[in-house]
């Protein structure tokens, strides 16, 4: 008899995205007409640019004759792309690091969902709330948690308020944790986390000898150069973070899959012996085992955004979705709604009117104004009364869905 993972079965069966096109669909049915306009998804719009894709045709076409052919990669990912990243998302922010410190992936999803996999099932995990759905999911499945509780929560899980009330900037726990999630610039409120925030994780990380999994998806979107890009700008960061970046949002790599993982050398995790191991050499270990490496083409086109070229356009698009937000952000506050976020990241966190929860305002807008974002009860309970808009729209798109809201 094959048994299966009973982890699965704690899972909510209805993640968060099914059930808004869900509704949307059933919508749809009943007004065949209406011109629905999406804020809802973070999934980028603008095409890639062209120094990304000239840099593929190059790669396709080299794949084409004997001496251009590229077979399996390098585990780690090529050095072409890990020189690049080291030069220039790292060295200029202060930050040294190795070759053998950068894994390149297909994305970070795979990163941010399987990095657990090498730490202790006993581990105590912590995220904020609202959090991104895959930070709790990937530890349901391995067995991290109990079961879920009415509100949405975990049992076994630490969850980290992010409100207002502290900039939306989590507070250090309570209970001592092993492995805590942290995101900035943050989705879904759009936070930016300090110097100093980040120095209160890394000195209880220290303290405490916990993890860090620290995921900068959105750091291309930052926009002043005293906030921190990555968790090794701060003192002793190395000893105890994983920071995960990745390209879909910086380069518009979605659908084209390219992202990776810093695991320094200094990294320790414990025995239960209380003995210490180096955490790179282990992911290095599971990275062999179940991956063959992101796409030679992904990697030539991951490369082309840090030339001079390829950085000005990549920039001028993240520049695009950052109007987009200025815009949103400005049409909401002057009609009255409170906004937080999308200053350093392509996601406005809106306060929902007159009391009404997440889903009903998702219900509102959807039939008063056609437009679809995302509730924020979906993130967490702490979400609740929240609702998210994503900028990843065109700007015509953007105009359009503030007219409506204006007139709701
Ligand atoms: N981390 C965060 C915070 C994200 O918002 C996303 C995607 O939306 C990811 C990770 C996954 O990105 P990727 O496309 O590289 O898998």
């Amino acid at each position: 008899m094959a048994f299966i993972n009973e982890n699965y079965l704690k899972l909510s069966p209805h993640y968060l995205f099914p059930e808004i096109a869900r509704r949307v669909q059933a919508y749809r049915v009943k007004n065949h007409d209406a011109k629905i306009i999406s804020l809802g998804l973070g999934d980028v719009t603008q095409p890639l640019v062209s120094s990304v894709v000239e840099a593929m045709k190059g790669a396709v076409e080299g794949m084409a004759d004997e001496e251009g052919f590229h077979g399996y990669g390098p585990h780690r990912g090529y050095d072409f792309l890990a020189d690049a990243i080291i030069e220039k998302d790292y060295n200029g922010r202060g930050v040294d690091l190795s070759r053998e410190e950068i894994f390149i992936s297909d994305g970070a999803k795979c990163d941010v969902t399987n990095i657990q996999e090498i730490f202790g099932s006993d581990n105590i995990v912590a995220v904020t709330d609202p959090w991104f759905p895959l930070y709790v999911d990937s530890n349901v499945m391995a067995g991290r948690t109990g079961g879920r509780r009415e509100n949405g929560h975990y049992e076994g899980i630490v969850y980290l308020p992010c409100r207002p009330e502290n900039h939306f900037i989590p507070r250090l726990p309570q209970k001592k944790v092993d492995m805590i999630y942290l995101c900035f610039p943050n989705n879904p409120t759009g936070a930016v986390a300090s110097k100093e925030d980040l120095k209160t994780w890394v000195d209880y990380a220290k303290e405490n000898r916990s993890i860090i999994i620290f995921d900068a998806a959105y750091v291309a979107y930052i926009q002043d150069p005293d906030i921190p890009h990555s968790i090794y700008e701060i003192e002793g960061a190395k000893g105890v973070a994983i920071e995960i970046r990745s390209y879909s949002k910086t380069a518009g790599f979605t659908g084209l899959r390219c992202g990776f993982s810093v695991v320094p050398k200094q990294l320790k995790a414990y025995q239960k012996d209380g003995k210490h191991v180096q955490v790179n050499p282990i992911w290095y270990r599971r990275h062999t085992t179940k991956f063959n490496g992101a796409s030679y083409i992904s990697q030539v086109g991951a490369s082309a955004i840090y030339t001079d070229v390829g950085n000005k356009q990549t920039r001028a698009v993240i520049q695009f979705y950052l109007n987009n937000a200025a815009f949103i952000r400005q049409e909401l506050t002057r009609l009255g709604y409170t906004v937080y976020g999308g200053i350093h990241a392509p996601y406005i966190w809106m306060k929902t009117p007159g009391g009404l929860s997440s889903w009903q305002f998702f219900d509102l807008l959807l039939e008063r104004a056609n437009v679809v974002g995302t509730p924020g009860v979906g993130f967490g309970p702490s979400g609740e009364g929240y609702f998210r808009l994503s900028t990843f729209a065109t700007r015509e798109n953007v105009e359009e869905a503030m007219i409506r809201l204006a007139s709701m």
